[in-house]
């Protein structure tokens, strides 16, 4: 079976080919600058695990055009043609209440991601987009949604709600959803599967250009930091996390921001870019290598607000098995996850720093001999797990 995954934004479209059951993606991809005339191409395919990279530059007025030239150099020695695709697995950001698992798309399906796109205005779109394109270039395949609110679903009401009149729920949906759910179930399975504890109380700590983290027990998504959007919660690369609410007011109000204004504030000027300068972590720890106080400061308060959501979340699972970093920062930053595990032990957490330094692929144990919980690092990869819902879907309906 082949089963190609799109993770379609607004101007990119990420994309993996999988022969399924092999978990290496047979080539993978990505658009970029799509509606130029100086988009970019850069397409991988494996052959034994090796990569042979080619990149393009060239005009893509649309997705359509994007896609068909992706077709194009699929067909170039990795399929015959466009209907050796039995599935394509899209990558949908929002599915609101409607949608807790993968689901084969239907005119129905369509019409509800329709219906969310002011839950999602700038991600659900493009995911949309994603499905139409995808649907023409690809007509004999089935075509399935993941969304990336769906692991989120299993949360208890106590959690998802807000303190806001009932109606605000009721009427207008307003509530915690949270996101990049793919990725915490991924990591979650992964770290189950290795501490051989199918109910383990986890904390999966997802740490890229976006960041959040989610209380996992039996598999199931009990609470996260992100909440009605992915502005809640830690502190990001380019994003606040949580702030008091009224400093918004006082935003719009006293000191004359509009709502546009406020929307990029938080958004695209605040998290470490706005107190570091940059957003990119790797600036930042040369930075602070050269005593940078700026630096520091942030990856202090970056460091402080995951280990209150940690004490937090132990509160909610009563007990942690383990904690887990992933994505960019997760995996690679040595200095934050030494902040976030110094002097934790009171849950069960002691850091091998030895250990924390080194850098290696795949799945990683930190943990000193002693530690109670563990402290592992586990390389997220959410177009695997797409790749698996969508074959476990029809495995099932087989
Ligand atoms: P996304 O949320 O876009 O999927 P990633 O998971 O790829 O993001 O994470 C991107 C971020 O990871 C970068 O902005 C950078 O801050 C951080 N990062 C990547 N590599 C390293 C590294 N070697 N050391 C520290 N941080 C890194």
């Amino acid at each position: 079976m082949n089963i190609f995954v799109i993770n379609s934004g607004s101007s990119s479209i990420k994309y993996q080919l999988f022969r399924w059951p092999a978990e290496q993606p047979v080539c993978s991809g990505l658009v970029e600058r799509v509606g130029s005339e100086q988009a970019t191409i850069s397409h991988k395919v494996f052959a034994e695990g090796v990569p042979t990279e080619q990149r393009l530059t060239l005009p893509l007025p649309d997705h359509e055009a994007g896609l068909h030239k992706v077709v194009h150099l699929l067909t170039d020695g990795v399929i015959q043609d466009p209907s050796d695709i039995d599935v394509v697995g899209h990558r949908v950001v929002h599915g609101g209440e409607s949608f807790s698992q993968a689901t084969p798309i239907t005119p129905e399906v369509k019409a509800e991601i329709q219906r969310l796109f002011g839950l999602a205005p700038l991600h659900n779109p493009a995911n949309y987009l994603g499905i139409e394109v995808a649907e023409r270039v690809f007509p004999r395949a089935r075509q399935v949604a993941v969304f990336d609110t769906a692991f989120h679903q299993t949360l208890p009401e106590k959690a998802f709600r807000y303190a806001l009149p009932t109606a605000l729920y009721t009427e207008q949906r307003i509530r915690r959803y949270g996101f990049h759910g793919t990725s915490h179930q991924y990591v979650a399975a992964q770290a189950a599967a290795y501490l051989g504890q199918p109910d383990a109380r986890l904390i999966t700590i997802h740490l890229g250009n976006g960041c959040s983290m989610a209380a996992v027990r039996g598999g199931q998504s009990l609470d996260t930091s992100m909440g009605f959007s992915p502005l809640a919660g830690l502190v990001m690369g380019t994003r606040s996390g949580d702030v008091d609410p009224s400093i918004l007011l006082h935003l719009t109000g006293p000191l004359g921001y509009s709502p546009e204004q406020v929307n990029t504030l938080l958004n695209k000027e605040s998290g470490m870019l706005g107190l570091a300068g940059s957003n990119d972590m790797r600036d930042i720890s040369q930075a602070l290598a050269a005593g940078d106080a700026a630096a520091q400061l942030a990856y202090d308060i970056y460091a402080y607000r995951i280990r209150q959501y940690i004490g937090a979340y132990a509160a909610v699972l009563n007990g942690l098995d383990a904690i887990i970093f992933t994505a960019g920062v997760g995996e690679n930053d040595a200095l934050v996850r030494q902040l976030v595990c110094q002097d934790i032990d009171f849950f069960g957490l002691v850091l091998a720093e030895a250990q924390n330094q080194q850098r290696q692929p795949g799945l990683r144990d930190l943990s000193a001999p002693g530690s109670r919980a563990k402290i592992l690092v586990v390389p997220t990869n959410e177009e695997l797990e797409i790749a698996q819902q969508c074959a476990a879907l029809f495995a099932s309906a087989s």
